[in-house]
């Protein structure tokens, strides 16, 4: 398949994830405000929020998620799922404005078989896509994603939610 990006890293991120305890979509909005940029958290909101992948496809790969621990889009209630879909929407607009990328890939991968990595607690991708971009991505990928790049992704994306409503860390 042309279109898949190869990403050699994904192996240790599920091995990564399976090691760690417990849910971190879950434990973000717990750890406070002030752990936001550590987290990568971009904006949190009562039913939903937004963060940095950790290993992202491409800059400024986020991802969105409801509040609540479920893994299918039907355990949503109305609001819970309307809250989640409106920042999905309102994220793209932002990378879109942010990011100037040509295209993007948003979408769910709804249980490990269909490639999520956090398969119990249901989350959109939002990935900006670049005309070319797979021809560098081979690159990037033998480099190890280094924490300072999240940071600079980090602080590159959090002034275009400023007036997103909910919960963000103050920029320094
Ligand atoms: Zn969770």
């Amino acid at each position: 398949m042309s279109d898949t990006l190869w990403a050699p890293w994904r192996m240790e991120y599920v091995l990564s994830l399976k090691e760690r305890k417990g849910c971190i979509f879950c434990a973000f909005p717990g750890h406070g405000v002030e752990s936001f940029r550590k987290d990568l958290v971009l904006v949190v909101q009562p039913h939903a929020l937004v963060c940095l992948n950790l290993y992202p496809f491409a800059a400024g790969h986020v991802l969105v998620c409801p509040r609540r621990h479920v893994s299918k889009l039907e355990e949503l209630a109305d609001d819970e799922y309307d809250a989640f879909m409106r920042l999905v929407r309102v994220t793209v607009g932002r990378l879109d404005a942010v990011n100037c990328p040509d295209a993007m890939n948003v979408g769910m991968n709804l249980g490990k078989a269909a490639g999520a990595g956090i398969a119990d607690h249901l989350h959109a991708h939002v990935v900006p896509r670049w005309v070319g971009d797979q021809s560098f991505m081979p690159v990037i990928a033998d480099t190890r994603v280094m924490p300072e790049h999240l940071d600079a992704t980090w602080l590159r994306l959090r002034p275009a939610f400023d007036d997103v409503p909910g919960e963000k860390a103050s920029l320094p």
